[in-house]
């Protein structure tokens, strides 16, 4: 197989199995005007407050006021591993997951193939997630390999426009791959900048609204011969997600946030990723057991018939102000993972940056108790991986 293989791909708009929200000609409940450039979350579990520093400016208090100290021992307790991508590939019925503060996913790889359709979700391999590489919170674990090693990715998906979440340099290492010919995938109102900023065509930039989806049809190598191809068929779906979308002062609301779900066509695999996402809103005096919950998770666990693997953000950020609305923590992660009806699930966003005032190592080591207390009969469902940087097969 020549390592130079391209891989065909082409996207295409399914028959919709799922109502837009549109109904006479009304728009869905999410959207703030008629233009789609204005987004909100549309359930009670989000109460929001006017008036609150911005989200970066909280973040930057948060990571150079009251940030926490780092461990000295913090890279042999996050020990990075090297992905094993190349030099173990996956069979016809397992998945891989390969995390860095987010995932890499290659799902089951269809007979004759030499490899699965690969799907990475919100990579950030720059050292800064911030607006400015001089300034901004700074990763205190190394990246598990350079970005020119990752191997070609087919889908990019994007859950929202956070600089911890879409970073352009990475995003243009992946595009550069020669043997890439990745189709990215966002939600509503990001497509025109991501088109400008990596100077791709909107025809490989494909913008979604929540419930929509898209087929992905790929032409993977052959295990066997160079000039022979295997198909392979992938569904996309765009789910709600509570949270906020922003990349400087002024453009806060104007792109909309998603979970995504991922289904292989072929093994059935299903794969569910939450990006950033809050659950409810609980302010001083209130009991937490009484607030509404955000209802997306178990509307999208009952429609997809639960999932194989859900990825899921476990790192919280107390201190900063409106982040439990937009942001959820370890225990909350569990309550998600019950809601999506999930077999399995990993951990992500921690271990990478300070993004609050937690320590860096609190969000794995409670997330276990959380665990234990709420799902206790499916204590292996759950995984968590403590090395940080790891490959694990759902
Ligand atoms: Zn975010």
């Amino acid at each position: 197989m020549s390592t130079n293989f391209s891989p065909s791909i082409e996207v295409t708009e399914p028959p919709r199995r799922f109502s837009s929200g549109y109904v006479d000609g009304v728009r869905p409940s999410h959207h703030m005007n008629d233009s789609k450039t204005r987004f909100t979350n549309p359930w009670p579990s989000f109460r929001y407050s006017t008036g609150f520093p911005s989200f970066f400016t909280q973040i930057f208090v948060a990571a150079i006021l009251r940030s926490p100290d780092i461990p000295r021992d913090v890279k042999s307790s996050i020990p990075v591993q090297s992905p094993t991508w190349d030099t173990e590939s996956v069979n016809e019925d397992s998945a891989k997951a390969t995390y860095h503060a987010c995932y890499l996913v290659e799902l089951p790889t269809p007979p004759g193939a030499a490899r699965g359709v690969r799907v990475i979700f919100d990579h950030v391999f720059s050292n800064r997630c911030s607006l400015f590489q001089w300034l901004g919170p700074a990763r205190y674990t190394d990246t598990p390999c350079k970005v020119e090693e990752i191997p070609a990715i087919d889908a990019i998906v994007l859950s929202h426009n956070h600089y911890d979440h879409t970073d352009i340099p990475t995003l243009c290492a992946l595009l550069e791959n020669p043997s890439s010919s990745a189709h990215i995938f966002v939600a509503l109102n990001n497509a025109d900048y991501l088109s400008k900023a990596l100077c791709t065509p909107l025809s490989r930039i494909h913008e979604l609204d929540w419930w929509d989806e898209r087929l992905m049809h790929v032409t993977l190598p052959s295990k066997y011969a160079s000039d022979a191809v295997v198909d392979a068929e992938v569904r996309l779906s765009c789910t709600p997600s509570q949270h906020v979308s922003g990349r400087t002062a002024s453009d806060r609301w104007h792109a909309l946030w998603a979970a995504w779900v991922v289904d292989d066509l072929r093994s059935h695999k299903k794969v569910y990723f939450a990006g950033d996402t809050g659950y409810r809103t609980v302010r001083d005096g209130e009991d937490e057991d009484e607030v509404p919950v955000c209802p997306a998770f178990a509307k999208v666990g009952e429609r997809f018939g639960g999932f194989d693997l859900a990825l899921l953000p476990i790192g919280c950020a107390p201190g900063i102000a409106f982040i439990p609305s937009t942001i959820v923590c370890y225990t909350i992660s569990v309550r998600i993972f019950k809601d999506l009806k999930a077999k399995k699930a990993l951990a992500m966003h921690w271990g990478t940056w300070v993004l609050g005032t937690e320590p860096v190592l609190e969000p794995p080591m409670l997330l276990g108790k959380s665990v234990r207390k709420r799902v206790s009969v499916q204590m292996n469902s759950l995984f968590l991986h403590l090395e940080g940087h790891f490959s694990s097969r759902p």
